[in-house]
């Protein structure tokens, strides 16, 4: 099939439920990736926030080479070692107790969810209590995700969804003190809001939510779906902020690719909780995807992800800042590490999008008018550099 049968096909047989940039991607080497035509992309959108490590990393593909010639799947009914190791890492990674893992980022926050409410049931047996939930937010698209997703036009359609949430505004304690009651057995949020425009949290704020949970012994659930696995220069992003979750979710880079995601709950949530028949999942955590997060854990410690993710963020940041002073459609950057957001105004994000994507550059959005830079973490300098060159080329072509 040429790139255009590739698209009609597609679009034939696919539920209409993105619309599709005319790109049909075949293959992938570090940061770049190239079409069907031949033309070479540097991507900066890394799968939305997936592909930490680069495209067709040699060790990475060795391991996965080497788990599909032993066994794939085997299902959560037998011990196999990639689970082990992986359970190992993902725990000692952020101190936690015990993880669970899933299949996407969504499902983690299901997880997340149920093992809120059952440690509230455990204590009370109440059965109406409640979770607080923020303002545009992001948590996925599964009826209980989207219950806690603070977004009306994603969640209006689907009505009426799970009960007990209640909503108050990212970095304002106020408005969550007044949705506290004595039903509130959770406070989910993203350390970073992500698909809502790149919002870090403020760290007072995010310590005060802390004391408010440890006061009333209400379980904080932080999504690191997007944020985590060094993004924003620590593994996780609460690290930076010195507040630990109770319970944490993450997806998207924990397996550079291979679907899978997890919560990751403290020794403490861990024993009051979940036990077995409450939760389980036929594929959650099979040999092939947990040999996939394994091996990223291996290769962050081998090529010390984290430390250059640290090193080469001034220089980012920096370049940007240069951008905003020198476009005026530019208003703003904030973001964190390498998770970034371009506030823009005055024309259509899609359009900005779609001339990068001429100029042999992908980036993504977030929220309807923000630019977001979520590049592989293995960018160097002159990755940056020829970014710069790229959407400026793009925005001043689109001016
Ligand atoms: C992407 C995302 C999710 C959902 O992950 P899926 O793998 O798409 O289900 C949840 N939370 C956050 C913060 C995300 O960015």
């Amino acid at each position: 099939m040429n790139t255009r049968e590739i698209m009609a096909q597609a679009d034939q047989y696919v539920l209409h439920t993105y619309n599709r940039f005319p790109v049909v991607f075949d293959r992938g080497q570090g940061v770049r990736l190239y079409d069907t035509d031949g033309k070479e992309y540097l991507d900066f959108g890394a799968g939305i926030a997936v592909f930490a490590l680069g495209y067709n990393d040699p060790e990475y593909t060795a391991a996965l080479e080497d788990q599909m010639k032993k066994v794939i799947h085997t299902s959560n009914l037998f011990y196999n070692e990639p689970l082990a190791d992986a359970a190992k890492k993902v725990v000692d990674s952020c101190g936690m107790g015990k993880v669970f893992f899933t299949n996407s980022g969504t499902e983690a926050i299901e997880g997340a969810l149920k093992t809120a409410r059952k440690y509230a049931w455990l204590r009370d047996k109440r059965t109406d209590h409640e979770i607080i939930a923020m303002n545009n937010s992001f948590h996925g698209r599964s009826m209980g995700s989207l219950s806690v997703t603070g977004n009306a036009g994603y969640q209006d359609p689907f009505k009426p969804l799970i009960g007990g949430i209640r909503f108050a505004d990212f970095n304002d304690l106020d408005s969550v003190k007044a949705q506290l009651s004595d039903r509130t057995c959770a406070i989910i949020m993203e350390t970073v809001q992500g698909e809502g425009g790149i919002y870090p949290a403020d760290p007072e704020f995010l310590k005060g939510i802390r004391k408010i949970c440890d006061e009333r012994d209400i379980l904080l659930i932080l999504d690191e779906v997007q944020c985590g696995m060094g993004r924003t220069g620590s593994l996780w992003a609460w690290q930076s902020y010195g507040v630990q979750p109770d319970i944490m979710t993450c997806a998207k880079a924990l397996g550079c690719g291979v679907p899978v995601g997890a919560f990751v709950v403290s020794e403490r949530v861990a024993e009051h909780s979940l036990t077995p028949g409450d939760h389980g999942s036929t594929y959650g955590g099979n040999p092939l995807a947990t040999r996939a997060v394994s091996t990223v854990f291996d290769l962050f410690e081998k090529k010390n992800i984290v430390g250059h993710v640290q090193k080469i963020t001034p220089y980012f940041e920096k370049k940007l800042d240069e951008m905003v002073e020198k476009y005026s459609c530019l208003t703003e950057r904030r973001g964190r590490g390498l998770m970034q957001g371009l506030v823009v105004k005055d024309r259509p994000i899609g359009h900005v999008l779609r001339a990068a994507l001429d100029h042999g550059l992908v980036v993504l959005s977030a929220s309807s008018n923000v630019i977001r830079l979520v590049p592989p973490l293995v960018i160097t300098e002159a990755d940056i550099d020829e970014m710069v060159e790229k959407l400026s080329a793009a925005l001043d072509e689109t001016a």
